[in-house]
């Protein structure tokens, strides 16, 4: 099923990310996650896909498997920046030939000591959404970043070439992670003003690793609140406590976000149907899903 008729069917979602196994012997462990998740009856599940292009095979093979053996919709995030326009054909392709609808097209980031885009190379994600669409009848999702891409010195900028991806034929988009709802609902009413339209989801990430969270905020520009910092400088070193933290503040996000009118909820799972379950299990009643 396209995701896009999910959107427009169900009044609020809430989904899934999958990253899938970097070595062959990590497939059962993922397999065995992807089921978990799945059996969470997420409304899709997305599927990673390694920049460098690596592990696009896997990245078909689990999003093929989550829609086959579980029966939920799946989407398979497809990069282009370390592409050729050929590479990229091919995986469309093949995506296509397991009868999967939904592809996330992003740039990717190029890999460190890199001189991308090489000529003949991708620049920016709309070159690859005009590509999908050319085709096949693909449902296209985009990246979007609420505190701006780190890229992009200019946030003003930044939306305009968000506005000319949508353009270019997203069917909706996806934020990174964010940790302070306030910073979502700018961005929301600031992309409006620029007249993109189209579904967002809000990305939330349960934080469970304090050192983790810490490298990749650094990576992305993303804000930490105070009330956030405080959570991770008390119970940072205790797993459990962490984690349980970690749980509690991603609930309470996604409960104000639906509160205050937002359809769309994105996990990023990490592959831990622990974590998942939880939060499923936090929001049932929220969500309509009390015999789970
Ligand atoms: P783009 O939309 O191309 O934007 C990248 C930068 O280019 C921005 O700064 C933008 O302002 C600028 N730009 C865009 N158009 C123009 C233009 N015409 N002129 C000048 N500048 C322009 N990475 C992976 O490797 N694998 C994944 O599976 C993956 N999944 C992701 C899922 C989500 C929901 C998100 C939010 C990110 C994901 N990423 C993934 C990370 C993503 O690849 C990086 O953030 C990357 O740096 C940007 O990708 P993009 O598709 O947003 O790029």
């Amino acid at each position: 099923m396209k995701i896009r008729d999910i959107l427009k069917e169900k009044p609020v979602t809430i989904s899934c990310e999958l990253f899938p196994p970097k070595k062959e012997s990590d497939f059962d462990s993922v397999h065995s996650a992807a089921q978990k998740i799945a059996g969470l009856r997420p409304d899709f599940i997305s599927i990673t896909y390694g920049a460098g292009g690596g592990t696009s095979k896997n990245t078909v093979k689990i999003a093929s498997m989550v829609q086959e053996e579980c029966g939920v919709t799946s989407i398979a995030h497809l990069t282009c920046y370390s592409s050729t326009p050929e590479e990229v054909d091919r995986v469309i392709d093949d995506i296509k030939a397991h009868h999967i609808e939904n592809i996330l097209a992003l740039r990717g980031d190029p890999p460190k000591d890199s001189s991308l885009p090489l000529p003949g190379h991708y620049s920016h994600a709309s070159e690859l959404v005009r590509q999908i669409r050319e085709r096949g009848d693909f449902c296209i999702g985009g990246a979007c970043y609420p505190e701006g891409h780190v890229d992009c010195a200019n946030r003003e900028l930044d939306l305009d070439h968000l506005k000319e991806k949508v353009d270019a034929g997203c069917d909706f988009l996806t934020t990174q992670m964010f940790f302070d709802n306030n910073i979502l609902y700018r961005f929301l009413y600031r992309a409006l003003s620029k007249g993109i339209d189209v579904p967002i989801l809000a990305g939330i990430m349960p934080v469970i690793n304090a050192r983790q969270i810490q490298r990749s905020v650094q990576l992305s520009g993303t804000e930490l609140p105070n009330r956030f910092c405080g959570i991770i400088d008390k119970f940072g070193s205790d797993p459990l406590a962490m984690k349980q933290a970690g749980i509690a503040y991603a609930t309470e996000q996604i409960i104000d976000l639906i509160a205050n009118g937002v359809h769309g909820i994105h996990l990023y799972t990490m592959n831990r149907p622990d974590i998942a379950g939880e939060i499923f299990h936090n929001l049932s009643y929220i969500l309509g899903r009390e015999g789970d």
